[in-house]
């Protein structure tokens, strides 16, 4: 497994791979792996989720990068969990040809960066549109526009054939299947599902803020999510009583703090009264220092 830190070196070595005829695939993320990452990795390795063609195995590169242009200021950019030699072993072990991991200057060179920096200085950046709109996007301003922004700088760098998402950030993907498809960049995203603890709760980096109190109750996201798709089940559709089904549940458990949850269709994001199509169930919540986000799809069978 090769390390790199430079873009240049990266698009060197990634122009051998592609005159070897060789697929590459891509998982970008924050680091502090956990199973959910590992996950993405395993499956991109593995290749059928794109249906790459040929035989040869795809060669998987992994960014690790900690974004500053996606924080809003007292947001965790300095306190983001970090762990670079864990994420290195466990990378290995998931299949990784290249880590490519590039610090903030790398990224930004020349550029002065504020948390928001990207938002207000003369640079440019991916403009997402509506469907950055509600859900995290009004609880995080300029959240999606750094996040698109620097995912855009990504397959620029290292052009991958397909790239592997977590549909845990669902707003995130959606965002990023659209930037794709708008600005026809030749890529195929592929979505996978969430990766949860024994208890429902779904991985995340942002999970180690909790304390062993928090924790327990942080599960009770995942409890309030199913509630409401037990409802669903037995043929409920009307969204506000949908959301209520799940809000009771969640405000059982005190530590939690509700900061949104919202019925919205799955594939427009569009915000619902009525289920008709599949509709995703999403939320964010505060528990102690950590914001947590959880959804659940709601398919119509
Ligand atoms: P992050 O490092 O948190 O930016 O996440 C990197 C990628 O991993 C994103 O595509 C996330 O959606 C995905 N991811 C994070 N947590 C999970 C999880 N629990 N299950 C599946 N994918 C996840």
């Amino acid at each position: 497994m090769e390390i790199i830190e430079r873009v240049g070196e990266v698009r060197h070595r990634l122009a051998e791979i592609r005159r070897a005829s060789r697929p590459i695939v891509f998982v970008p993320t924050m680091g502090a792996f956990h199973e959910g990452h590992i996950e993405l990795m395993r499956r991109a390795k593995a290749g059928q989720d794109a249906a790459l063609s040929g035989t040869v195995s795809p060669y998987l590169v992994v960014s690790i990068f900690v974004n500053p242009t996606q924080f809003g200021p007292g947001e965790d950019y300095r306190s983001y969990p970090r762990d670079m030699q864990g994420d290195l072993e466990k990378a290995r072990e998931a299949g990784a040809d290249l880590i490519f991991t590039p610090s903030v200057e790398e990224m930004y060179p020349g550029r002065h960066l504020s948390a928001i920096a990207l938002a207000e200085a003369d640079s440019t950046t991916v403009e997402v549109g509506k469907l950055a709109e509600g859900m995290c996007g009004s609880h995080r301003p300029g959240h999606f526009r750094g996040m698109a922004t620097v995912v855009c700088k990504l397959f620029n760098i290292i052009q991958p054939d397909a790239a592997y998402f977590g549909e845990k950030d669902y707003q995130q993907l959606k965002i990023i299947q659209r930037m794709v498809e708008d600005l026809q960049m030749p890529v195929k995203i592929v979505p996978i599902s969430t990766v949860r603890e024994p208890d429902g709760l779904a991985m995340s980096s942002r999970n180690a803020y909790l304390s062993a109190e928090e924790r327990r109750a942080a599960a009770f996201l995942h409890k309030g999510l199913k509630a409401t798709a037990t409802l669903f089940e037995k043929g409920e559709r009307n969204a506000a009583a949908l959301i209520e089904e799940a809000k009771q549940v969640i405000a059982a458990e005190p530590l939690l703090r509700l900061q949104y949850i919202e019925l919205r269709d799955a594939d427009t994001l569009q915000p619902l009264q009525t289920v008709k199509g599949n509709a995703v169930l999403a939320l964010a919540a505060q528990i102690g220092k950590a914001r947590l986000i959880d959804n659940i799809i709601l398919r119509v069978s």
